[in-house]
Protein backbone atom coordinates (compact mmCIF):
# COMPACT_ATOMS: atom_id res chain seq x y z
CA UNK A 1 0.00 0.00 0.00
CA UNK A 2 1.03 3.43 -1.03
CA UNK A 3 0.27 6.56 1.03
CA UNK A 4 -1.48 8.92 -0.80
CA UNK A 5 0.07 12.11 -0.91
CA UNK A 6 -2.49 14.83 -1.96
CA UNK A 7 -0.88 18.55 -3.05
CA UNK A 8 -4.53 20.19 -2.60
CA UNK A 9 -7.68 17.97 -1.44
CA UNK A 10 -8.76 15.90 -3.87
CA UNK A 11 -5.54 15.96 -6.08
CA UNK A 12 -2.43 13.81 -6.33
CA UNK A 13 -0.03 14.43 -9.18
CA UNK A 14 2.06 11.07 -10.16
CA UNK A 15 5.54 12.85 -10.04
CA UNK A 16 5.14 14.21 -6.52
CA UNK A 17 3.70 11.14 -5.87
CA UNK A 18 6.63 8.94 -6.98
CA UNK A 19 8.94 11.49 -5.38
CA UNK A 20 10.78 11.71 -8.78
CA UNK A 21 10.19 13.13 -12.53
CA UNK A 22 8.16 10.50 -14.47
CA UNK A 23 7.30 12.47 -17.56
CA UNK A 24 4.79 15.45 -17.50
CA UNK A 25 2.38 16.16 -14.75
CA UNK A 26 -0.39 13.64 -14.58
CA UNK A 27 -2.85 14.83 -11.93
CA UNK A 28 -5.43 12.60 -10.20
CA UNK A 29 -8.41 13.70 -9.19
CA UNK A 30 -10.93 11.95 -6.75
CA UNK A 31 -13.72 12.03 -5.04
CA UNK A 32 -15.18 8.87 -3.04
CA UNK A 33 -13.95 5.82 -5.33
CA UNK A 34 -14.53 7.77 -8.54
CA UNK A 35 -11.30 9.42 -10.11
CA UNK A 36 -9.89 10.97 -13.45
CA UNK A 37 -6.46 11.59 -14.97
CA UNK A 38 -5.64 14.69 -16.44
CA UNK A 39 -2.76 13.91 -19.02
CA UNK A 40 -1.06 10.18 -19.17
CA UNK A 41 2.30 11.07 -20.54
CA UNK A 42 4.20 8.82 -22.62
CA UNK A 43 2.99 5.43 -23.03
CA UNK A 44 6.13 3.86 -21.52
CA UNK A 45 5.52 5.26 -17.88
CA UNK A 46 1.97 4.50 -18.35
CA UNK A 47 1.91 0.71 -16.58
CA UNK A 48 4.06 2.46 -13.67
CA UNK A 49 1.99 5.07 -13.33
CA UNK A 50 -1.57 2.55 -13.39
CA UNK A 51 0.60 -0.01 -10.89
CA UNK A 52 1.11 3.14 -7.84
CA UNK A 53 -2.79 4.17 -8.39
CA UNK A 54 -3.56 0.50 -7.84
CA UNK A 55 -1.52 0.73 -5.02
CA UNK A 56 -2.44 3.99 -3.63
CA UNK A 57 -6.24 1.93 -3.30
CA UNK A 58 -7.94 3.93 -6.10
CA UNK A 59 -10.39 0.65 -7.87
CA UNK A 60 -8.95 0.97 -11.55
CA UNK A 61 -12.83 0.27 -12.82
CA UNK A 62 -13.98 3.60 -11.07
CA UNK A 63 -11.53 5.87 -13.31
CA UNK A 64 -14.22 8.17 -15.00
CA UNK A 65 -12.46 10.32 -17.43
CA UNK A 66 -8.94 10.25 -19.28
CA UNK A 67 -8.35 13.83 -20.11
CA UNK A 68 -5.93 15.46 -22.59
CA UNK A 69 -5.23 18.76 -22.39
CA UNK A 70 -3.92 19.14 -26.13
CA UNK A 71 -2.98 16.66 -28.88
CA UNK A 72 1.41 17.05 -28.07
CA UNK A 73 2.62 13.25 -27.97
CA UNK A 74 4.26 13.63 -24.81
CA UNK A 75 0.99 14.43 -22.99
CA UNK A 76 -1.34 11.75 -24.84
CA UNK A 77 1.15 9.01 -26.47
CA UNK A 78 0.02 6.29 -23.03
CA UNK A 79 -3.69 7.27 -23.74
CA UNK A 80 -4.03 3.86 -25.68
CA UNK A 81 -2.01 1.71 -23.09
CA UNK A 82 -3.99 3.73 -20.69
CA UNK A 83 -7.54 2.49 -21.65
CA UNK A 84 -6.49 -1.18 -22.27
CA UNK A 85 -5.76 -0.86 -18.18
CA UNK A 86 -9.08 1.43 -17.39
CA UNK A 87 -11.44 0.06 -20.00
CA UNK A 88 -14.32 1.99 -18.18
CA UNK A 89 -12.71 5.55 -18.53
CA UNK A 90 -13.85 8.01 -21.23
CA UNK A 91 -11.36 9.34 -23.41
CA UNK A 92 -11.97 13.29 -23.04
CA UNK A 93 -10.56 16.55 -25.02
CA UNK A 94 -10.65 19.33 -27.46
CA UNK A 95 -12.81 18.44 -30.92
CA UNK A 96 -9.33 20.02 -32.38
CA UNK A 97 -7.32 17.33 -30.24
CA UNK A 98 -9.40 14.68 -31.38
CA UNK A 99 -9.00 15.98 -34.86
CA UNK A 100 -5.51 15.83 -34.71
CA UNK A 101 -5.87 12.05 -33.41
CA UNK A 102 -7.92 10.73 -35.73
CA UNK A 103 -5.81 12.32 -38.77
CA UNK A 104 -2.42 11.20 -36.99
CA UNK A 105 -1.16 14.39 -37.35
CA UNK A 106 2.55 13.48 -36.81
CA UNK A 107 3.69 17.52 -37.19
CA UNK A 108 0.65 18.95 -34.94
CA UNK A 109 1.67 16.65 -32.40
CA UNK A 110 5.26 16.53 -32.47
CA UNK A 111 6.22 12.77 -33.35
CA UNK A 112 7.56 13.88 -35.80
CA UNK A 113 10.42 16.75 -35.44
CA UNK A 114 12.44 15.79 -38.92
CA UNK A 115 15.23 18.38 -38.96
CA UNK A 116 15.92 17.41 -35.66
CA UNK A 117 15.93 13.87 -35.94
CA UNK A 118 12.87 13.44 -33.93
CA UNK A 119 10.80 10.73 -34.90
CA UNK A 120 8.56 8.81 -32.32
CA UNK A 121 5.86 6.77 -31.94
CA UNK A 122 2.22 8.38 -32.05
CA UNK A 123 -0.52 5.07 -31.80
CA UNK A 124 -4.04 5.59 -32.77
CA UNK A 125 -6.10 6.70 -30.57
CA UNK A 126 -9.76 7.96 -30.37
CA UNK A 127 -10.98 11.26 -28.21
CA UNK A 128 -14.19 9.25 -27.51
CA UNK A 129 -16.28 12.79 -25.96
CA UNK A 130 -15.26 16.16 -27.07
CA UNK A 131 -15.01 18.59 -24.17
CA UNK A 132 -15.30 22.58 -24.89
CA UNK A 133 -15.32 26.03 -22.77
CA UNK A 134 -18.15 26.33 -20.77
CA UNK A 135 -18.54 22.40 -20.13
CA UNK A 136 -18.08 20.63 -16.87
CA UNK A 137 -16.68 17.74 -15.83
CA UNK A 138 -17.65 15.58 -12.62
CA UNK A 139 -15.74 13.42 -10.44
CA UNK A 140 -17.51 12.51 -7.74
CA UNK A 141 -18.90 15.52 -6.38
CA UNK A 142 -16.40 17.41 -7.83
CA UNK A 143 -16.75 19.96 -10.66
CA UNK A 144 -14.24 20.04 -12.99
CA UNK A 145 -15.07 23.87 -15.26
CA UNK A 146 -13.44 23.32 -18.80
CA UNK A 147 -11.46 26.24 -19.93
CA UNK A 148 -10.44 26.72 -23.75
CA UNK A 149 -6.77 28.30 -23.55
CA UNK A 150 -5.81 28.33 -27.35
CA UNK A 151 -2.20 29.95 -27.66
CA UNK A 152 0.34 27.39 -27.49
CA UNK A 153 -2.27 25.02 -29.05
CA UNK A 154 -5.46 25.17 -30.41
CA UNK A 155 -7.29 22.59 -28.67
CA UNK A 156 -5.38 23.61 -25.40
CA UNK A 157 -7.50 23.14 -22.45
CA UNK A 158 -7.39 24.12 -18.97
CA UNK A 159 -9.70 23.12 -15.61
CA UNK A 160 -10.73 25.05 -13.07
CA UNK A 161 -11.47 23.81 -9.86
CA UNK A 162 -12.22 25.70 -6.79
CA UNK A 163 -9.15 27.87 -6.30
CA UNK A 164 -7.19 25.32 -8.65
CA UNK A 165 -6.81 25.74 -12.26
CA UNK A 166 -4.93 22.93 -14.29
CA UNK A 167 -3.84 25.14 -16.37
CA UNK A 168 -1.96 22.97 -19.25
CA UNK A 169 1.40 24.44 -21.45
CA UNK A 170 -0.24 27.95 -20.84
CA UNK A 171 2.42 28.95 -18.69
CA UNK A 172 5.37 27.39 -15.98
CA UNK A 173 6.60 28.65 -13.17
CA UNK A 174 9.95 30.01 -14.31
CA UNK A 175 7.14 32.27 -16.30
CA UNK A 176 8.46 30.51 -19.79
CA UNK A 177 5.01 29.21 -21.67
CA UNK A 178 4.70 26.33 -24.07
CA UNK A 179 6.43 26.09 -27.01
CA UNK A 180 5.28 28.69 -30.08
CA UNK A 181 5.39 27.39 -32.71
CA UNK A 182 3.39 28.17 -36.38
CA UNK A 183 2.84 24.34 -37.32
CA UNK A 184 1.97 23.79 -33.81
CA UNK A 185 -1.28 25.92 -34.34
CA UNK A 186 0.50 28.47 -31.76
CA UNK A 187 -1.42 31.89 -31.56
CA UNK A 188 0.16 35.03 -29.66
CA UNK A 189 -2.95 37.53 -30.22
CA UNK A 190 -4.46 34.13 -28.70
CA UNK A 191 -2.32 33.12 -25.93
CA UNK A 192 -2.42 36.41 -24.91
CA UNK A 193 -5.78 36.32 -23.90
CA UNK A 194 -5.69 32.84 -22.12
CA UNK A 195 -3.00 34.41 -19.96
CA UNK A 196 -5.08 37.56 -19.04
CA UNK A 197 -7.89 35.46 -18.18
CA UNK A 198 -5.68 33.54 -16.21
CA UNK A 199 -4.23 36.32 -14.46
CA UNK A 200 -7.63 37.74 -13.80
CA UNK A 201 -9.09 34.49 -13.06
CA UNK A 202 -8.87 35.07 -9.15
CA UNK A 203 -7.16 31.48 -9.08
CA UNK A 204 -4.59 30.81 -6.18
CA UNK A 205 -3.07 27.88 -7.45
CA UNK A 206 -1.56 26.93 -11.02
CA UNK A 207 -0.97 23.11 -11.64
CA UNK A 208 0.77 23.19 -14.86
CA UNK A 209 1.52 20.18 -17.31
CA UNK A 210 5.30 20.70 -16.87
CA UNK A 211 7.28 20.75 -13.75
CA UNK A 212 6.12 22.77 -10.27
CA UNK A 213 2.79 23.82 -9.06
CA UNK A 214 3.03 27.36 -8.32
CA UNK A 215 0.92 30.50 -7.10
CA UNK A 216 -1.01 32.69 -9.78
CA UNK A 217 0.90 35.36 -9.14
CA UNK A 218 0.03 38.38 -10.95
CA UNK A 219 3.66 39.80 -11.85
CA UNK A 220 4.12 36.99 -13.16
CA UNK A 221 2.08 36.34 -15.29
CA UNK A 222 2.08 40.33 -16.37
CA UNK A 223 5.85 39.58 -17.33
CA UNK A 224 5.04 37.10 -19.50
CA UNK A 225 2.09 39.03 -21.51
CA UNK A 226 4.46 41.38 -22.39
CA UNK A 227 6.91 38.91 -23.33
CA UNK A 228 4.50 37.42 -25.71
CA UNK A 229 3.32 41.41 -27.02
CA UNK A 230 6.35 42.04 -27.65
CA UNK A 231 6.97 38.97 -29.61
CA UNK A 232 4.19 39.85 -31.82
CA UNK A 233 5.94 42.37 -33.41
CA UNK A 234 9.02 40.41 -33.68
CA UNK A 235 10.75 38.12 -36.05
CA UNK A 236 11.51 35.70 -34.11
CA UNK A 237 8.56 33.40 -33.98
CA UNK A 238 7.94 34.33 -37.66
CA UNK A 239 4.50 33.88 -38.73
CA UNK A 240 3.46 33.47 -35.68
CA UNK A 241 4.46 37.78 -35.59
CA UNK A 242 1.12 39.64 -36.00
CA UNK A 243 3.30 42.89 -37.63
CA UNK A 244 7.11 43.76 -37.98
CA UNK A 245 7.88 47.04 -37.69
CA UNK A 246 11.21 47.24 -39.14
CA UNK A 247 9.88 46.39 -42.15
CA UNK A 248 7.22 49.65 -42.43
CA UNK A 249 11.03 51.86 -41.53
CA UNK A 250 12.45 50.14 -44.30
CA UNK A 251 10.07 51.11 -46.72
CA UNK A 252 10.50 54.57 -45.69
CA UNK A 253 14.28 54.63 -45.95
CA UNK A 254 13.87 52.31 -49.21
CA UNK A 255 11.65 56.01 -50.71
CA UNK A 256 14.99 57.94 -49.49
CA UNK A 257 17.37 56.05 -50.66
CA UNK A 258 20.94 54.98 -48.46
CA UNK A 259 23.12 57.40 -47.11
CA UNK A 260 26.05 55.70 -44.88
CA UNK A 261 26.37 59.34 -43.40
CA UNK A 262 22.97 59.15 -42.24
CA UNK A 263 22.63 55.71 -41.24
ZN1 LIG B 1 3.54 20.00 -23.02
Amino acid sequence: MQPRRELFPHVIEMNYQARRRLGCCVYLVFDGLEWALIDIGFEDTVDEIIELIRQMDFPLAHCRYLIATHADVDHIQGLRRAKELLPGATIVGHPSTQEALAKGDRILTYAEITAQGISIDLPETRIEQTIDEGQTLTIGGLTLQVWHTPGHAIGQLAFRMGNLLFSGDNIYRDGCVGNIDAHHGSDLPEFIISLERIRDSGVEWLLPSHGPVFRNDRALLQGTIDRLDKYQHMADFGTCAVDWPLLDQWDEELARGFEPRQS
